[in-house]
């Protein structure tokens, strides 16, 4: 087994304040390891996405150690944090998230931007990233013309295209018919060939891809399997 990538240790979260107070995540570990697609599986309201976020620095846990890349985060300076995430995480969310007016290529083009790539080089990255999922041909559509099948292949290219080593996807089919559902997790699981890919769903479509399934309850993780090795 690899060094993990991310590694939460008794991860404690409460959110929300006075009679609205949930612990919403009760003492979990876990690490995310390269070279699997983890499924985080769960039902509503167990703590999948907390997880995911606290696991992908963007929230702090209440209490709780988080390893990334084999650095402890809960010193770092939120600029030091951000830079963190820039380096290694790409997320992709169930809404996929692109710019309306940006055409597929420019979404992925502005993620090169903000890392201070521009101009041919940045075009011609795009364009071949596009094509790795197959919609090379779809560059200079608007999201609103694509299938959303298509624009959370742009999404993952998107999330890849800064060269994370790892992906955290929150429920990245929910809102695909099976066809497109099935394209998106065939991306996911090629990817994790090489990276880290943990994807948080409730959608059992998605457990044919799954290296590992880690299932989450009420805040706690309650189980997990390595269904290819049994
Ligand atoms: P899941 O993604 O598994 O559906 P979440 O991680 O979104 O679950 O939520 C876990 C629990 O925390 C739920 O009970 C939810 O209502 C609660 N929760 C999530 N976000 C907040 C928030 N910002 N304030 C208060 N409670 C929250
Ligand atoms: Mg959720």
């Amino acid at each position: 087994m690899t060094e993990p990538v991310i590694h939460g240790e008794g991860v404690v979260m409460t959110l929300g304040e006075g009679e609205a107070r949930v612990n919403a995540l009760k003492g979990v570990d876990l690490a995310v390891h390269t070279g699997e697609l983890t499924l985080l599986m769960g039902p509503s309201g167990s703590g999948k996405t907390t997880l995911l976020s606290i696991l992908g620095c963007v929230l702090t846990p209440s209490s709780g150690v988080i390893t990334v890349a084999g650095q402890k985060t809960h010193h770092l300076s939120s600029e030091a944090l951000a830079a963190m995430r820039r380096a290694q995480i790409g997320f992709v969310f169930q809404s996929y998230h692109l710019f309306p007016t940006l055409t597929a290529q420019e979404n992925v083009e502005l993620v090169l931007d903000v890392r201070g790539e521009r101009g041919a080089s940045a075009r011609k990255r795009a364009r071949d990233s596009l094509a790795a999922v197959g919609i090379e041909h779809k560059a200079a559509v608007l999201p609103g013309r694509l299938s959303g099948g298509e624009q959370q292949r742009v999404a993952i290219e998107r999330a890849l295209v800064g060269n994370p080593s790892i992906i955290l996807a929150d429920e990245p089919t929910a809102a695909l018919d099976s066809e497109n559902g099935h394209a998106v997790m065939e991306v996911l699981a090629g990817v994790a060939k090489e990276r880290a890919v943990m994807a948080v769903t409730h959608d059992p479509r998605t457990l044919p891809f799954a290296d590992r399934i880690v299932r989450i309850e009420d805040g706690k993780i309650i189980g997990e399997e390595r269904p290819r090795s049994e």
